[in-house]
């Protein structure tokens, strides 16, 4: 059976063979960053956007990542095209290398660049055509002046810890808000209220410069939909007719509940399926090819790479699932049940 290779410092390795020292520091303090990237049909989405975004956060960090750009993006495609993709999720990550014990980033002489490519079907499953149950968590988004949530960094404790959060309170996701009381994010994805046809989402000065974010604002501007950025606060969240979230890993998520209270009429509404049909058609249709003309393989889903019949079983359950969610927004008429209040 085989396994997915990963890229690891130029070389491909199987996925089970370990190639991260104890001694890395991405491993010992998160020092590092990452990226999250789909591809979709044969073609990587953003693909130029999401290699200046891990740069932009190596940058920040202060972490040469050790090869250009052009190198970066070709490592990528390559990793897609070794494990016979179409659809995949991608991870690039770049730690400050092995080191020592101590946190001292110049003990880490070059970093360490890892590359995965999987498939990864719609994260939230069946929950894109009723909608996700959302809360405001406690612990508040990092705010700009300690660790700037604009850096993609390895390290996501913050994110973990509102996940943990929302996962005790039986939520899907949770609603961050930052240190001024402000709504900042979900912990994975980028947050839009509506209210009378007018869309509004967060300034990027407390939240990830969300990429699926960008794409769905020019979405909506090309529907002539008035889109605001702007700081929005809990009021404008309980009070909205619809709310959505968007991330790579998400995609575009509708929310219809969130702290007790039902979003607009508690179903996914109009302007959200509009965007979400829209994202479906541009993730669809645009963006990097992977392979040249007519060397592509059968789709990513038809092929079971996985190494073990337990892995196989979760691929395969997890394509068609995935697909109906994504591409039938037609559920959308069933509401969340009111037991969410509990
Ligand atoms: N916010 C956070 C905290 C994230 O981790 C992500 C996902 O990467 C996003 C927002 C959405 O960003 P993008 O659309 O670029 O994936």
């Amino acid at each position: 059976m085989s396994e997915n290779l990963i890229y690891f410092n130029g070389k491909f390795v199987p996925e089970n063979e370990p190639v991260i020292s104890v001694f890395d520091h991405g491993f010992l303090y998160g020092d590092g960053v990452f990226e999250g990237i789909r591809a979709y049909n044969g073609r990587v989405f953003k693909l130029k956007e999401h290699v200046d975004r891990l740069f932009d956060s190596a940058k920040a960090i202060d972490l040469d990542v050790g090869m250009t750009k052009e190198a970066m993006t070709e490592a990528i495609l390559e990793t897609i095209r070794i494990n016979n993709l179409t659809d995949a999720y991608i991870r690039p990550i770049v730690s400050r290398g092995n080191g020592d014990l101590g946190l001292d980033p110049r003990k880490c002489e070059k970093p360490n660049v890892i590359i995965v490519a999987k498939f990864w079907g719609s994260m939230y499953g069946d929950l894109y055509s009723v909608g996700l149950k959302g809360v405001t968590v406690g612990v508040r988004r990092n705010a700009p002046d300690m660790l700037s949530p604009n850096i993609k960094s390895l390290n996501y404790l913050n994110n973990i810890l509102a996940k943990i959060e929302a996962n005790a309170k039986g939520a899907d996701e949770a609603i961050f808000l930052d240190s001024n009381g402000y709504v900042a994010e979900g912990s994975g994805d980028n947050i839009f209220v509506i209210k009378n046809g007018e869309v509004y989402t967060p300034p990027t000065i407390n939240n990830l410069k969300g990429i699926t974010r960008a794409t769905a604002i020019d979405l909506l501007r090309e529907e002539k939909i008035p889109v605001h950025v702007e700081n929005i606060s809990l009021f404008d969240v309980y009070t909205a007719d619809e709310i959505f979230v968007t991330g790579t890993a998400a995609e575009a998520a509708p929310v219809v509940w969130v702290d007790g209270r039902f979003i607009g009429t508690g179903k996914p509404g109009p302007i959200t399926l509009k965007m979400v049909k829209k994202f479906e058609k541009v993730t669809g249709t645009t963006g990097t090819p992977i392979y040249a003309a007519g060397k592509a393989p059968a789709k990513s889903a038809a092929k079971p790479a996985a190494s073990t019949a337990k892995a196989a079983a979760t691929k395969t359950a997890a394509k068609p699932a995935a697909k109906t969610a994504a591409s039938k927004p037609a559920a959308k008429t069933a509401a969340r049940k009111p037991a969410a209040k509990k």
